[in-house]
This record gives structure tokens, sequence and C-alpha cells, in this order.
């Protein structure tokens, strides 16, 4: 078996539960779990945060299922809505709380029977032009939902586009104004708008990346500043060293050409593993940062050991965690750490 390993630290999920519970200002806050859990596993996570997170928020019926057989009784919310019948009949079976994204499923929704006694969130598009009603008939799909028998309270959700930027919030907080008045309760946030910016008055924020120990928006706030710590490290180890002479170049299409003799170890991560298929990264090894050297292979990457003489086979390489951070990573190859975490949680 490859030295490969991905460790979760649950003690790191908990701090980073509790420091944005400290500086978030919404009264809720949902653990976003879409994607297994951003590639932790949603088992972990749901076990980790049970008595602490106010409720999970998730994607996919199969994962309100999978929290809810792991015995999870805290309030979960489908965040893009039922996407048929049948799971729109699971809506009262599971106690799920719901989106309501278009007028399909207003009408699904709204056919429910007053035993369902559900909770809808009213998705309204304010920009993303993803998902979500226009803005336009939100007012209409709120009356609908609000008269529907099923429904207990109704709620306005909405997604911002850029609140990782300081000035992302204003035009899309405008555009909801009025139809703020039509109910009680509100759902905005994402862990940008909820970490880097003002009070937006919401009732249950959406908090993912943050969770997990990543900055929202790494080039404006570094995630030491926020006070998260990693809870994913993606570790491996030397399986080879080999000195390399003047001249001489490595890996794939060799891009890289030793400038003078250089000593290069093996580590076993490639991009089959989720690892980025970037030029200019950086790994720890034995805790020293030290470049990757020509392409990333499937299962392999090739390092300078240059700085580390006394580098060995067996020793450990940290692709990401506590440093370098998967922020650090991510902006080196030009990607997000959602990208990064969700293709790593898939092995
Ligand atoms: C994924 C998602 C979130 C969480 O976003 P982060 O940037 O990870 O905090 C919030 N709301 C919706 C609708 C989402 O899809």
């Amino acid at each position: 078996m490859r030295p490969l390993q991905k460790t979760l630290d649950s003690a790191a999920l908990r701090h980073n539960w509790h420091t944005i519970r400290a500086r978030a200002t919404a009264k809720n806050i949902f653990a976003v779990v879409k994607s297994r859990a951003y590639g932790h596993g949603l088992p972990f996570v749901a076990e980790t945060l049970r008595g602490l997170a106010d409720g999970f928020a998730v994607v996919e019926m199969a994962d309100a299922r999978a929290l809810r057989a792991l015995c999870i009784d805290k309030p979960i919310l489908l965040m893009s809505g039922p996407f048929s019948t049948e799971e729109v009949a699971e809506l009262a079976s599971l106690r799920l709380w719901t989106a309501v994204c278009n007028v399909q499923q207003m009408q699904w929704v709204s056919a429910l029977p007053a035993s369902a006694d559900i909770n809808v969130f009213v998705k309204v598009d304010i920009g993303m032009n993803r998902l979500g009603i226009a803005v336009d008939e939100a007012k209409m799909v709120l009356d609908a939902i609000t008269c529907a028998p099923a429904v207990k309270h109704t709620a306005l959700m909405a997604h911002f586009a850029n609140a990782d930027e300081p000035a992302g919030l204003q035009v899309p907080l405008d555009r909801l104004q009025e139809l703020r008045q039509q109910v009680t309760m509100l759902s905005l946030g994402n862990s940008a708008a909820t970490l880097l910016h003002g009070d937006i008055g919401d009732d249950w924020a959406r908090v993912g990346i943050a969770l997990y120990g990543s900055s929202p928006a790494p080039t404006w706030c570094h995630r030491d500043s926020l006070g998260l710590r990693s809870v994913m490290t993606l570790k491996t180890k030397l399986i080879s060293i080999r000195l390399v002479c003047v001249g001489d170049s490595v890996g794939y299409g060799r891009t890289w050409c030793a400038a003078q003799d250089t000593r290069v170890g093996v580590a076993a991560c490639g991009y089959g593993d989720g690892y980025p298929r970037a030029q200019g990264l950086q790994v720890a090894v034995n805790g020293q940062l030290v470049p990757v050297l020509g392409r990333v292979s499937m299962e392999l990457i090739i390092i300078d050991l240059t700085n580390l003489p006394d580098a060995a086979v067996g020793d450990e390489v940290v692709c990401w965690g506590k440093t370098p951070s998967i922020d650090e990573v991510a902006t080196a190859a030009g990607r997000v750490s959602y990208e990064l975490f969700t293709a790593a949680g898939r092995g």
C-alpha cells in the first residue's frame, strides 16, 4: 500500500466551529456538509459537530438520510430543494427543511398535507443566475409558500456571488430590501459573508469552507488571522531519493532541468489523489517547505531536497495541512481549496 494518508482532526473542527460562532453575528449556523462534507466525510463531520452545529445543510437527499441514520436530530436544510416527487414525500418523513428554488418546487411543497409541518426557505436569485427565483417573482412565491398548509415558517434565502470582495454584498442586499419585510427568517450568508462582513441580520448562516480551516477569501483575509485550523492533512512519505546530474530533467515533458547536481526525492502523492497538477507548488518534508519539481504525475511527485541533506526514504511529506496550508497550495495552483478538498475526498 502506498504511504499516502488523509488524516482528520476533530479537535480542529470543533475549534473552528467555536471560532466561527464567536465571530459571527448570525443567530444560528448551519454546518454545510455537501459533497461528502467538502471531502472530509459526512459521518466524521456529523459526529464531531453533532452537539455544536445548530443544523446541517446538504444538497443530496441521500446525505439527509445519512444524517438521520446517524441520529442527528438537528434541523437539516435541503439547500437546492427536492429533485423529484419521491423526494418531496421524504421531506416530511425525514423532518427536513427545504429550499424552494423554482415554481415546480413551490407547487410540490404547496401540495403537501398540513401534517408535513415543514420550514421552507424560498431561495431568491440575487445575481448568480444559477438557482433561485427571480426577485420580481419572489413576492408571489413567498405568499404562496406562506399560505401552504404544510408550511410552518417561511424563510428568505439567497446566496451571494461575491461575498469574498469587500463591496460584494451591497447590491445584492439592496435587491432583497423589500422582500425582507415579508418574512421572519433570513438565511443569506456563506462563510465569506458571515465572517468578513458586518451584521447582515441572518437567522441562519450557512457556513462551509471556514469550518474546514480554509479562508473564504485567502487574498483578503488569511486563515490564521481568522483563527482557523486545518482539519484535513494530506500526507505521504519519501519513497525514493536520487541525484539528478546537471543538465538532466525530471518528470513528464522534462519541464524542470537541473542547473546543478541536485538531490531529489520522490513522494507517493499525485493528481489521482486530489493533489493539483500545477507548477510552483511546495510540500513540507519533515516540517520544512521545499519545492515540487516538474510536472505532477498521477501518483507521484518529485521534490527538491537540496536544502534537506539529511532527508531519507520514509520521511514524512505533508502536501497540505498546518503547513503548507490548503490556501497556499490552492493559490499557488490557481485553484480554490474547495476543489482540492473535494478531489482528495473522492479517494
Ligand atoms: C456551498 C454553499 C454554502 C457554503 O459556502 P462556503 O463558501 O463554503 O461557506 C452556502 N450556501 C449555499 C447555497 C451553498 O451551496
